[in-house]
């Protein structure tokens, strides 16, 4: 079972804010985050956001603390005989 090396800490995943160059925060997984939102989201962005989460990536959402920038991205899940190496 391929496993996320983000949600298992394996990784740390870095990215800076393309707006206001601050470093994104990871606002854990899509799903769990639209769990917690959903209510008050635009459901289109929610099916466009997940549609792209599947068995080869994990999807993770960023977000700028300071201008409110977020964006999804992509994580290639590993196997997790290679972790072990
Ligand atoms: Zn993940
Ligand atoms: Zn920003």
């Amino acid at each position: 079972m391929p496993v996320c090396p983000v949600c298992n800490s394996l990784a740390a995943a870095k990215k800076d804010c393309p707006r206001c160059g601050k470093i994104l925060l990871d606002a854990g997984l899509l799903q769990d985050f639209y769990d917690d939102y959903s209510a008050y989201l635009d459901q289109g962005i929610y099916e466009d956001g997940y549609r792209h989460y599947n068995e080869v990536y994990c999807i993770h959402l960023f977000y700028c603390p300071h201008c409110h920038f977020d964006v999804t991205l992509g994580f290639k899940r590993l196997e997790e005989d290679r972790l072990m190496d």
